[in-house]
């Protein structure tokens, strides 16, 4: 093991020898001929020159070391289903949804479209599409119509792959009808719909359109098809942004680099070897799920598990009843599932052997310090790993590359700059780095971007240059949008995103901070911070929260005493200048589907201003009760 702090310096002063090394560790048909092209800045293209292939890095490559090895886990608690492949199996599977596509006319370079639930099906689509060279464009399956609309409409796929239905804590989710919907909205129609029937809804069939997975399946059951490898350019999917903050962005990814930067990222940040097994509990509509539910382990020649379900049925054990059958070494969550489980009795977290698992890492939104502390403890010792990144980036940004050096966690804190990330705080106002030590400042990164993440924004260049790299005044550097400050240690804390300052009387102040004060009162489950016009200060904080024990929250008396006691909370650690108008009670928060709280939409309703795009949030009611404590 080296010093962590060189391989970071020598993967950005010795870029391209650095990733010519990591790209050793996926198979190429041609090596590549041009590590890194950055002659049309931001647009960097990654192992020009090179072709390989994903699915046969992620697939194919494994079956003469590892064919009898487990690969996909498919376990689903709503329709008590459990079945492993092996690689040999995945690699049968995976042809013959191939072979389907290539009956539909789906050639290199077409999209299709994969709206399904978490079923192993839903991989061999991936898989598929990867293998043939046609982009797959994801769509989470609790999208509903408009949602998916837009999404068919962007990316034009000639195929659409689903599912009668998913479903959720019991309750089928039917998904044809939405889809249909969805299709007749769009203007862009699919040649082509692959439909799954998992038998648990009726469904209408389009006569000539739509076609039964089984059936197909039949007529390719000895499908030979080979891996058509591609440039390392050539794109291998597009993905959409949460929304949080407006209208999803479509990411394009490309090959070479993705699986590069995906392979490397297995032993050296997850600490991941061949034949452990990964248990990444996202779901494959989001960036998580795609690079660490499919390719990332696969890739890594471990086994995965593709779970469907909630974490707390049939009780809040379920998820390390798994850790203990599968023996699984790397867990991949997020904070907000946490804090589901806390809700639920300490003892299930004790109840299993969990000594195959080497550490627990969360990504998606803030790690607050209540929720670390609570799952590191219950765990008994288990390293929690908080890491920062985005859907553009396909990987981590921050976190602790354990597998390089070992390092601590800080609480509140992801880490340091991963390898192969020029990361810089800048001042959003003049655009000047800051290199001292807690200054506070926007996280950008310096081009070209590592392997792995965005090539573009999918059809529109412009809009991937504009949004992302001319914000910070006087420099051409990527954004992510979000404020962080660096210690002395090289340790980033993320404070919130740019557009959740608020400005209190000339005061700065992120919303994140607020909400994290505001956390540490005993009786404070969650809280959402947004900053409120105001005529007489600018802005001013109001505060919406979730408490602990709502019953302490009887009348109108008990939640003042409660809102004057989160107060002096406040006051005590952040000042009185921070100090949120109004603190109310509300007992769920507006969150986007991917469990990411939508402070635009609050901040709109207590603006009265129209909440825009709404399209990912999880509850509509939340947002209605936010209104009705408003008065
Ligand atoms: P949109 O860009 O469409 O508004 P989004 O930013 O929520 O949506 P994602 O790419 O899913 O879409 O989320 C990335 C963002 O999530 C980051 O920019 C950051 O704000 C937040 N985030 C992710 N991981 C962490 C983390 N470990 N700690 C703090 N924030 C995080
Ligand atoms: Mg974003």
């Amino acid at each position: 093991m080296g010093s962590f702090a060189q391989f970071h310096k020598r993967s950005i002063a010795d870029r391209d020898n650095f990733w010519a090394e990591q790209a050793k560790t996926i198979d190429w048909q041609t090596p590549p001929q041009h590590i890194c092209d950055y002659s049309n800045p931001p647009f960097a293209k990654w192992f020009v020159g090179g072709t390989t292939n994903l699915c046969h890095n992620a697939v194919d490559r494994h079956l003469k070391d590892r064919g009898d090895q487990a690969a996909l886990i498919f376990v689903s608690t709503e329709t008590e289903q459990e079945k492993t492949y092996t690689y040999k199996d995945l690699h049968l599977e995976v042809q013959r949804m191939a072979a389907i596509l290539q009956s539909f006319g789906v050639v290199k370079g077409d999209r299709v479209l994969i709206y399904m639930p978490m079923i192993a099906e839903a991989s061999f689509a991936m898989l598929a599409c990867a293998r043939i060279g046609a982009i797959h464009s994801v769509v989470f399956g609790g999208f509903a119509s408009h949602s998916l609309a837009t999404r068919i409409e962007d990316a034009s796929p000639k195929v659409i792959i689903s599912a009668d239905a998913g479903s959720r804590g019991g309750k089928v989710v039917a998904y044809k009808p939405l889809l249909d919907e969805a299709i007749s909205l769009s203007s862009h129609k699919p040649k082509a719909v692959l439909m799954v029937d998992r038998h648990l809804s009726e469904f209408a069939k389009v006569d000539g359109r739509d076609f039964d997975y089984a059936q197909e399946r039949e007529k390719h059951l000895n499908a030979q098809v080979p891996c058509e490898m591609v440039e390392s350019t050539h794109p291998s999917y597009t993905l959409y942004t949460s929304g949080t903050t407006g209208k999803p962005k479509g990411v394009q990814r490309d090959t070479g680099g993705y699986a590069v930067a995906l392979a490397s990222s297995i032993p050296n940040i997850f600490q991941g070897k061949p034949g452990e097994t990964f248990f990444c509990t996202s779901d494959i509509g989001w960036v998580v799920g795609h690079s660490y539910i499919i390719y990332g382990p696969l890739i890594g020649g471990m086994a995965t598990i593709l779970y469907e379900g909630l974490p707390i049925r049939p009780d809040g054990g379920i998820w390390w009843s798994l850790v203990e059958k599968y023996k699984v070494s790397v867990m991949f969550s997020a904070p907000t599932a946490i804090r589901v489980l806390k809700k639920q009795d300490p003892a299930l977290l004790t109840k299993y052997n969990l000594s195959s698992l080497k550490a627990l890492f969360l990504a998606g939104e803030p790690l607050d310090e209540p929720t670390a502390k609570w799952i590191s403890e219950g765990l008994g010792g288990t390293p929690i790993i908080d890491n920062y990144w985005q859907t553009e980036t396909g990987w981590p940004i921050l976190t602790i590359c354990n597998g390089v050096e070992k390092a601590p966690s800080k609480f509140g804190s992801p880490g340091k700059a991963v390898y192969g990330y020029d990361v810089k705080l800048v001042d959003d106002q003049t655009g000047e780095e800051l290199t001292g030590a807690n200054q506070k400042g926007v996280l950008t990164i310096e081009g070209p971007l590592p392997p792995g993440n965005l090539q573009t924004v999918w059809g529109d260049d412009a809009r991937f240059v504009n949004t992302y790299w001319k914000t910070v005044p006087n420099k051409m550097v990527y954004s992510t949008f979000d404020w962080a400050v660096r210690d002395e240690d090289g340790y980033f804390f993320i404070l919130g995103r740019t557009d959740d300052v608020i400005n209190v009387a000339g005061h700065r102040l992120g919303t994140r901070e607020i909400e994290e004060s505001i956390s540490s009162h005993p009786n404070i489950a969650e809280v959402a911070v947004v900053g409120v016009a105001d005529q007489l200060k600018g802005q001013v904080a109001m505060a919406f929260a979730i408490a602990k024990d709502a019953s302490a929250l009887g009348d109108a008396t008990a939640c003042l005493k409660l809102e004057g006691e989160v107060m002096k909370v406040v006051d005590s650690q952040l000042g009185a200048v921070a100090r949120p108008s109004r603190v109310l009670f509300v007992s769920a928060l507006p969150k986007t589907r991917s469990g990411k709280l939508l402070r635009r939409a609050i901040q709109a309703v207590c603006e009265k201003r129209d909440p825009g795009d709404l399209t990912t949030m999880d509850d509509p009611m939340a947002l209605k009760q936010i209104q009705d404590v408003l008065g």
